[in-house]
């Protein structure tokens, strides 16, 4: 049986989304992705690579390393939050609908674990 493209429901193998509202939800987030896409793939790789760094620099100078692996993970959460772009084969695997909620959710832990760095970074290396 052929799926809905967006949300998952079956559908017959004429077409490619179960309904039109489907069809211009899948069309707005391709929109958003190609308008995002660039900065989203800038702010990942700096975010990505911030977090080893923070680790080496964790083991020079300890509150600067950890509060570079702090940010690096709560901007991280906070842009895959904004900007839920799944990866190809989470798409076609769990179809858009899925796959936007569960990246949202995976930006969403990233994110409360960036917070909950940055407020232990306060506390013990930064001591406000
Ligand atoms: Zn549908």
């Amino acid at each position: 049986m052929k799926k809905c493209d967006y949300c998952g429901k079956e559908i017959t193998y004429f077409e490619q989304y179960c309904c039109d509202e489907c069809q211009r939800k899948t069309l707005d987030f391709y929109d958003y992705q190609a308008k995002y896409s660039k900065l989203f793939g800038v702010v990942n790789a700096v975010c990505v690579m911030g977090i080893p760094i923070g680790l080496f620099m964790f083991s020079v100078v300890a509150p600067i390393g950890f509060t570079m692996m702090s940010l690096a993970v709560l901007i991280l959460g906070l842009m895959i939050v904004i900007f839920p772009f799944p990866v190809e084969n989470m798409i076609s695997s769990m179809k858009l609908k899925k796959a936007v909620k569960v990246t949202r959710i995976i930006g969403a832990v990233l994110l409360v674990t960036g917070v909950a760095l940055v407020i232990l970074d306060l506390i013990f290396f930064l001591k406000f």
